[in-house]
């Protein structure tokens, strides 16, 4: 599970944050790398890391390359055994999806190897089956966590979309607001022709609260509900 919980003040900025370090994403919440990006809590190097489809990978910026911190995902490393090779190790999420089948990448060569499956309810089948729950429950998260940044980006997005429309609605409002503003004053006008100066005075009273209502509207972005 993440070292800290994501800070959600500014809705600008992206809230993933690492599994092992306490830092959080510093590019926006709509950035589309699969990497994301922060500054190392002990170097201050820039930092990246990325966690898809059960590979995790953190990397460090120094000397003008990226170089892999080798911090093992959470719940650390499934550590299978190669059949033949004892040096080789699975270095995939304990607990990953397709538990049978393991990968490692060992100076530079890139080995896969299977386990057979276990039959019937053994002390081995029982911890498999730990295991790989264990492993479900870490992806879970991290799925819930790319949910929750969707959400963030939809509801910006959101915002957005509904600042253009009014933006696009505005040269309507404007001609409306006129047309009625027009008939007020001839109103006004025709009152006052008629020495009804009670009348005429209502009147502007009226077209003073419409005019009040429509600075409402404006600042708070849409009509009264
Ligand atoms: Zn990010
Ligand atoms: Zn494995």
């Amino acid at each position: 599970m993440p070292e800290i919980k994501p800070d959600r003040s500014d809705k600008s900025r992206c809230i993933s944050v690492h599994w092992n370090l306490p830092v959080q994403c510093v590019l926006p919440a709509s950035h589309r790398e699969n990497w994301h990006e922060a500054w190392h809590p002990q170097t201050g190097n820039r930092m990246r890391y990325r966690r898809s489809m059960g590979v995790y990978a953190t990397e460090e910026l120094h000397h003008g390359a990226w170089h892999d911190l080798e911090i093992p995902p959470p719940g650390g490393h499934c550590n299978d055994q190669h059949s033949h090779q004892p040096h080789v190790r699975c270095t995939q999420q304990y607990g990953h999806r397709f538990s049978w089948s393991h990968t490692a990448t060992v100076d530079g060569c890139r080995y896969t190897w299977n386990t057979p499956p276990l039959k019937g309810l053994t002390p081995d089948q029982l911890d498999s089956d730990v295991k790989q729950l264990r492993g479900m429950a870490y992806e879970l998260a991290a799925q819930s966590e790319q949910a929750r940044r969707i959400a963030v980006e939809l509801e910006n997005e959101n915002a957005r979309l509904a600042a253009r429309v009014r933006e696009l609605e505005r040269p309507a409002v404007e001609a409306e607001r006129a047309e009625i503003r027009q008939s007020y004053t001839e109103l006004i006008a025709q009152c006052e022709q008629d020495r009804d100066h009670e009348g005429a005075f209502d009147v502007q009273c009226r077209l003073r609260e419409r005019e009040e209502q429509w600075k409402r509207e404006d600042e708070s972005g849409g009509p009264d509900a």
